[in-house]
């Protein structure tokens, strides 16, 4: 059985895994960037060297014989899900959910005005990313809306001491840019109270740890019994990290405030000005706009509210939810066609949630699927060669990664992450 796997980030890399150790089954992993780990590379922040060092580990899968890493293909434009299916006996959909989300309030489109998901590939050197630096040298107030770990992640990576990002792998380009902001305070905006927040406690700590920086935290916002407000032990612990927050006296040079219950209502950022509608209860405890209007300010504004999934040309699409729709991973309406990670359940849960679900996935794949008419793997590279399609491999991602140490290691440096599409692909084709 030949299986092609479309998604090289961690969903994609565990179902290779699963098919190939425990089935012995050939696949073909493919990814439309010229590097595999998709958010481990392009999503986990830089100084979080324990998760980005999964890679070392999902690495181990394309040393399996039976698995190939396809590298710079793009399903869809180079070719389509009808010919992939042609090729092999069953698709597996992992692409995840690259996709930002708006707010829909006047003033969002102001050039100043930014997705988190592409603040995140800037800092990490996607291949695709603006470059934000500019921005970052004219901007005193930055506000990040939502009160997610996608949201901690950037304000972290917004006020951390450019010393203390040296040594991870960020690119260099992007390091030089942060040692020219002018990022002073950072106002992280959430509709809703703290034990509303979706961080995790050891993500939500680190703020508090960052040197040089205060956290402001409101004592009012904060409920004054937390086990009366959650049963979730998550949330009480992330109640008390705010707690000991709200009775630090400030004094530092750069700062972090929460501004809970403030839901973004417009922006001006030429005057640079984030109004949000304080929010309040009725009487039945619903949360309503209470009629005042605060002003935040800020320069700049990072919306981190989500990601979102996007169709493929000739996969099921759900536009609602934005995954593609599935019963037990089987995709709905298309022969012999799965479907795991943030494409299937929208973008939450951790890494390890991907591994379970890709499992799931392979399982249900390999009792209802059997060998068909897939060609061999001969057809399917000719047919990409005819196309001039310029393949990495795992051999080539081989070259990059050294590429990247050697380059780390010339600046004192362990790595330092390459991020020009160009020039990946000149070092991963070996040109
Ligand atoms: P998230 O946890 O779903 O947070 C999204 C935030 O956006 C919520 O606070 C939400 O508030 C807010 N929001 C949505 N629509 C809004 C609107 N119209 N106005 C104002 N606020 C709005 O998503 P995420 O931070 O993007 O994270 C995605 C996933 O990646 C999560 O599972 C996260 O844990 C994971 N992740 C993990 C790490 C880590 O472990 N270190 C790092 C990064 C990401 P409401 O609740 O009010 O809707």
């Amino acid at each position: 059985m030949r299986v092609a796997v479309v998604g090289a980030g961690p969903s994609g890399i565990y179902a290779a895994e699963h098919l190939a150790a425990d089935y012995k089954v050939e696949v073909d992993v493919y990814d439309c960037l010229p590097v595999p780990f998709g958010l481990v590379r392009y999503g986990v922040a830089p100084d979080h060297y324990s998760i980005r060092s999964v890679r070392d580990k999902l690495s181990e899968t394309f040393e399996n014989p039976l698995v190939r890493f396809r590298g710079n293909v793009t399903i869809g434009r180079d070719i389509s899900v009808e010919e992939l299916q042609k090729h092999y006996d069953a698709i597996v959909f992992t692409y995840g959910a690259s996709l930002d989300r708006a707010l829909g309030i006047p003033g969002e489109d102001h050039p100043m005005s930014i997705a988190a998901t592409s603040f995140v590939r800037w800092y990490t050197g996607h291949p695709d990313a603006n470059d934000f630096g500019e921005m970052l040298s004219h901007a005193s107030d930055v506000a990040v809306i939502g009160l997610g770990n996608v949201a901690v992640d950037v304000t972290r990576i917004l006020v951390k001491p450019v010393s203390e990002l040296e040594q991870t792998d960020i690119p260099q380009h992007v390091l030089d840019a942060l040692s020219r902001s002018s990022v002073r305070r950072v106002h992280v905006v959430g509709r809703r109270g703290p034990e509303h927040a979706t961080f995790t406690t050891k993500e939500l700590k680190e703020l508090g740890e960052i040197s040089g920086v205060d956290v402001i935290v409101d004592p009012k916002d904060l409920p004054d019994h937390f086990t009366q407000v959650t049963e979730s032990k998550i949330v009480a612990r992330n109640l008390d990290v705010m707690a000991q927050w709200a009775k630090r006296e400030a004094h530092a040079d750069k700062s972090i405030q929460f501004h809970f219950y403030s839901a973004p209502k417009s922006m001006d950022l030429d005057h640079g000005v984030l109004s949000v509608d304080a929010m309040t209860r009725d009487s039945d405890g619903r949360l309503v706009a209470s009629g005042i209007v605060k002003e935040i300010p800020s320069k700049m504004v990072i919306r981190s509210i989500g990601y979102r999934g996007e169709g493929l040309p000739g996969v099921p699409f759900d536009e609602e939810s934005n995954v593609i729709p599935s019963t037990d991973s089987a995709v709905v309406g298309l022969p012999n066609s799965y479907v795991a990670g943030w494409i299937k359940r929208g973008p939450s849960g951790i890494i390890g949630t991907n591994k379970k679900d890709a499992v799931s996935c392979i399982n249900t794949l390999v009792t209802r699927s059997s060998e068909s008419s897939a060609t061999s793997k001969q057809e399917i590279d000719q047919l990409l060669a005819d196309r001039n399609i310029d393949i990495v491999d795992f051999a080539g991602w081989k070259k990059i990664d050294a590429h990247e140490k050697d380059l780390g290691k010339s600046r004192g440096r362990e790595r330092t992450t390459v991020h020009g599409r160009e020039e990946l692909l000149r070092i991963g084709l070996g040109r």
